[in-house]
């Protein structure tokens, strides 16, 4: 960028996460086409995109059988359904000036002979040079035409320097291609550049380009994760009289994997700096009461604990939990949620603001502005990918906040426990999660039922009722959930509603229940306690339920219209039931036909139960942008590497990445802002 552009071209870079003139360096071809040579409009082959060139006649605008732009060329038509009126114009003066048209695309036969619709086109004067390489096309945005975006970013080339951020030794050790002449190659790919290589995205060039991507990403997370690390936090010993009598007298005995996380949790939190760990078990591994303890450990030292969850019937039933274990040891439980009174929020506030230890449970409500904590030293997130970016940054600055300051680089700041029970495949959390300490537990508490999961075309609807009657008859109770449709919020809750009403006349000897997300906060826990205290023998509901919720005597599960739910979703739902005593049976309605990549998740969900294997498939079947969402994730996602395809190369960039922070820490920090200078603020979430 010579000049800086203007207002509305800077608009449309930005959408295209342009900032900088490097962005603009690294904003690199999606693929290539081969303006090279002239085919002939009447002897291009069918399908395939060509060049082609011909004498403008004349432009018209047609309105059969809509309107559009024809351009009458010799031997050629040129057809656009949307142009602007200054596109006409110059097609008119281009054929009164002898211009030809030169176009790029594919040519078909039509009315007139042969046509092209839409193609990209450039007006050119006989005896115009063509191309000698390929034709980089680049990724853009409505309004910003290939044309214009190339220039700036042969502009921006020309004036980066483009100088190696990887000392010479790395480079011969990972057998890496120069930087500058790979972006420059791949910018203005050479006359004999071999084709494959760049549409293909192999050969040197497109090799040292994705390691430099995976290796900035692998580094800003590293440097993230340094930078709190050398943040001081009050250190919470393990031995204090509460922790002691509480794990004396647990009400079961951990798992091997739950005794494990909490050894490496506990650990962390004797230590004078943050813990920045991810807590990840499957639905129904037993996480909660391995947060409870880090918690006590808390109150122990005489300071607070806040454990936000994503929901207010997650956050109450966390409180219910919490009351129930820690309840009988004196130790003081806060509950901030929406509902509260404005006076009963306050005194909740005043508490929190005083230093007196105390266990907060709440929603997000918790990181509200005027929530201050006086002496915060644990910050607990259940479920956390169901929190949004912004969500944890509020919570990061909340954090230190606490610590009393938001510049004091020696104020302590809380320690961090992130829990989530979506498993992240390994090659994800290699590269997104890097930043993250990782404690899994990996087995199940004793005496959990197989869950037996059975598909039904929804025709079987009567069968399906039938087995609700029976098994509330023998005293179990039911889940019955409606998916989400996105695109209406409002038909969403009637699908809930509708069901909900039918269901009622179709089951008239058993109690209904219904909770959706749309219900007051007071209703939703009223009828969440209802069916916890067994008041209720069928539960519809939406997702909400999908996280957390645990019913040991719900033992069967139907969810309607399966195919619209993901794996994710489906696992998660699928967890909440199978946590008595009783088999426990989920049933998915499926509506026919089903679509292929539907059919691909049912027989998923019903092949496999273990969460990791199902996050994996979820993984090959959607691809990481999907599967993590940059609102999950957080982190701008790899624009060229491949997690699947370049893994091996993932690796090397995560070896280099320790080297070059060891040996050559200022390389480091130009390399990440050179990359991610402008994206920087969210990988902090
Ligand atoms: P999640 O990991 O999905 O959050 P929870 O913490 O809600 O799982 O635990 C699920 C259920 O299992 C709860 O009722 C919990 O009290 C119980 N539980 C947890 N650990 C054990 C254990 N070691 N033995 C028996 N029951 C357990
Ligand atoms: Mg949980």
């Amino acid at each position: 960028m010579k000049r800086e552009p203007a207002p509305a071209v800077a608009r449309k870079l930005a959408k295209l996460g342009i900032r900088t003139p490097d962005d603009l360096v690294l904003h690199l071809p999606l693929r290539y086409e081969d303006e090279t040579h002239l085919t002939a409009p009447e002897a291009a082959p069918a399908g395939k995109p060509v060049l082609v060139e011909a004498r403008l006649e004349r432009a018209d605008v047609a309105f059969r059988p809509k309107r559009q732009l024809v351009v009458h060329a010799e031997g050629l038509v040129l057809r656009f359904l949307n142009f602007y009126g200054s596109q006409l114009k110059a097609f008119r003066r281009a054929a009164e000036d002898g211009l030809l048209v030169r176009a790029f695309g594919e040519v078909r036969a039509g009315f007139f002979g042969a046509e092209m619709v839409h193609p990209r086109y450039r007006l050119v004067a006989p005896g115009e040079p063509l191309a000698q390489a390929l034709t980089p096309i680049y990724p853009t945005t409505a309004g910003l035409s290939q044309y214009a975006l190339r220039k700036l970013v042969l502009e921006a080339l020309d004036e980066a320097a483009l100088d190696d951020s990887l000392p010479e030794e790395l480079r011969r050790r990972y057998g890496l291609a120069d930087i500058g002449a790979s972006i420059r190659s791949l910018h203005r790919p050479a006359p004999d550049a071999p084709t494959v290589e760049l549409t293909e995205r192999t050969g040197p060039a497109w090799r040292r380009v994705k390691f430099d991507e995976l290796l900035a990403q692998q580094l800003s997370m590293r440097m993230a994760y340094r930078a709190r690390r050398s943040r001081s936090a009050i250190a919470l010993p393990s031995n204090g009289p509460l922790l002691k009598r509480f794990l004396g007298k647990l009400p079961f005995r951990l798992t091997r994997a739950q005794s494990r996380a909490m050894a490496e949790i506990l650990r962390d939190l004797a230590l004078a700096h943050p813990m920045q760990r991810l807590l990840q078990g499957d639905v129904g591994s037993g996480k909660t009461i391995v947060a409870a303890i880090g918690c006590l450990a808390a109150i122990d030292a005489g300071c607070q604990a806040a454990v936000m969850a994503p929901t207010e019937i997650l956050a109450e039933q966390h409180l219910r939990k919490f009351s129930e274990w820690l309840g009988p040891l004196g130790v003081p439980i806060a509950w901030l949620h929406g509902g509260l009174s404005a006076a009963e929020k306050n005194a909740v506030v005043r508490r929190l603001k005083e230093r007196e230890p105390v266990i907060v449970i709440g929603t997000h409500a918790l990181f509200q502005k005027k929530v201050g904590f006086a002496r915060l030293a644990l910050a607990v997130v259940d479920e956390q990918h169901r929190f949004g970016v912004q969500q944890r940054l509020a919570l990061r600055k909340k954090s230190a906040e606490a610590a009393g300051s938001t510049t004091a680089k020696t104020a302590p700041v809380p320690h961090q426990l992130m829990m989530s029970a979506t498993p992240i495949p390994r090659t994800l959390s290699m590269t997104y999660y890097a930043d993250l300490d990782v404690s899994t537990i990996d087995q199940m508490p004793p005496g959990r039922r197989r869950v037996a999961t059975r598909l039904a075309a929804s025709g079987r609807r009567a069968e399906v009722l039938a087995r609700i009657r029976a098994a509330c008859a023998e005293g179990q109770q039911a889940y019955w959930v409606c998916p989400v449709i996105e695109e209406s919020k409002e038909g969403d809750l009637q699908t809930a509603v509708d069901t909900f009403e039918s269901l009622r006349i179709e089951l008239k000897a058993l109690r209904v229940g219904l909770l959706h997300g749309r219900l007051p906060p007071d209703e939703k826990a009223s009828v969440m306690k209802a069916f916890v205290k067994g008041q209720l023998d069928l539960l519809v509901a939406t997702t909400v339920i999908e996280v957390g919720v645990d019913v040991p005597n719900a033992s069967l599960m139907v969810i309607e219209h399966a195919e619209r739910f993901g794996l994710a979703q489906l696992h998660q739902l699928r967890g909440r039931i199978g946590r008595g005593a009783r088999e426990s049976v989920c049933i998915l309605l499926y509506a026919t036909p089903l679509s292929q990549t539907a059919r691909a998740r049912l027989k998923v969900i019903f092949e496999e139960r273990d969460g990791f294997e199902i996050a994996r498939q979820d993984l090959l079947q959607r691809g990481p942008g999907e599967f993590l969402g940059e609102r999950q994730s957080g982190m701008p996602l790899l624009r060229y590497a491949d997690l699947e395809k370049d893994e091996p190369l993932a690796h090397t960039a995560r070896e280099a990445a320790g080297i070059l922070l060891e040996k050559d820490p200022q390389a480091a920090r130009r390399h990440v802002e050179r990359w991610l200078g402008s994206r920087q603020e969210n990988t902090r979430a």
